[in-house]
């Protein structure tokens, strides 16, 4: 796979700030809670994820925990060390003193920073491009973190945490915590290249990671590029889940199978029209120019996410297929 562009990924990042003017949250003042979806399976999210994500606004990350009979799962460990405590507290509260693994959806710090504050014997899972792109890129990566979270925000005392199981590129583990086997899934490119689904089969609960933001208006953040790649991928997630599935999303609450829809109706239309501006022979500024989607525009990063990062992801990575 190809490792994404820092510098790119700085300069988008950096326009969302300028646009934006301050971090889209605060990790000094996040408060998480916890929702049942089932015995010993928990969503973790901010507790004013469902006021914001409603109004379109952006959302602390979100995770979970699993709970066996021999071992604990934590899904995504944080930005921080004060999330991190308040996850582990749910955790403590929810599981005593099991084993714990804990599963990184994707390398973005706020779902891997927390890694380093697990307790001793504690079994971290990442995908294997997760853990390369962190032993190349991990300075550089916490200094694009404080650019868009702030300093101060506990991202100066991380130190790279990597992964002891490693899923492999397009591969699955099955995670036997007692009487509940997670499946632990690259369903293909998501968002990094490193991304990670979680399945917990019985209470039907999928953890997404940053894949899928949140429910309706938030948008996919084609950071990394690959439209197709992106899509195809939604789309294999949605025949997969059954009817009755819940979703935890990387900033939000808990969604249904159908909220998948928007995310994938969104990436079809960006596709379909960016691929009309190119039949066309526009440039990308054109093209950015023409695609406006405003059926779309009630995502609050709306206005730098969709022409600043998905129509030139999209264009670039359809002129490449053509
Ligand atoms: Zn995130």
């Amino acid at each position: 796979m190809k490792l994404p562009k820092i510098l790119t990924i700085i300069a988008f990042f950096g326009s969302a700030m300028a646009w934006s003017q301050e971090p889209v949250w605060d990790a000094n003042k996040v408060k998480l809670t916890h929702e049942r979806l089932a015995d010993g399976v928990y969503a973790v999210y901010s507790k004013d994820a469902k006021t914001l994500e409603a109004k379109g606004a952006p959302v602390a990350t979100s995770g979970g925990i699993v709970v066996g009979d021999n071992a604990m799962v934590i899904i995504d460990t944080m930005l921080n060390k004060r999330l991190n405590k308040q996850l582990q507290d749910i955790a403590n509260k929810q599981g005593g003193k099991h084993q714990i693994y804990a599963i990184n959806t994707s390398y973005h710090g706020d779902h891997s920073y927390g890694n380093m504050y697990l307790p001793q014997g504690s079994v971290i899972i990442q995908h294997e491009n997760t853990k390369q792109y962190v032993d190349k890129h991990f300075k550089k990566d916490t200094e694009f973190m404080m650019y868009n979270f702030g300093k101060g925000r506990g991202i100066e005392q991380i130190k790279p945490t990597t992964g002891d199981i490693l899923v492999q590129q397009g591969g699955q583990i099955t995670l036997d915590i007692g009487g509940k086997q997670l499946q632990v899934v690259d369903f293909g490119f998501a968002q990094t290249g490193g991304d990670l689904f979680v399945w917990e089969p019985n209470s039907k609960v999928m953890w997404t990671g940053n894949a899928i933001v949140a429910v309706k208006p938030a948008l996919p953040w084609l950071l990394d590029g690959h439209l197709l790649q992106t899509l195809d991928t939604f789309k294999r997630l949605y025949q997969f889940l059954p009817a009755d599935a819940r979703i935890v999303p990387g900033h939000g609450s808990v969604m249904g199978k159908e909220d998948l829809r928007w995310h994938i109706d969104y990436l079809e239309a960006v596709k379909r029209e960016v691929g009309k501006a190119i039949k066309d022979g526009l440039s990308l500024e054109e093209t950015v120019k023409r695609v406006q989607l405003q059926e779309f525009s009630g995502y609050a990063l709306f206005g730098w996410v969709h022409p600043a990062l998905n129509i030139p992801a999209a264009y670039n990575d359809l002129k490449a297929t053509k």
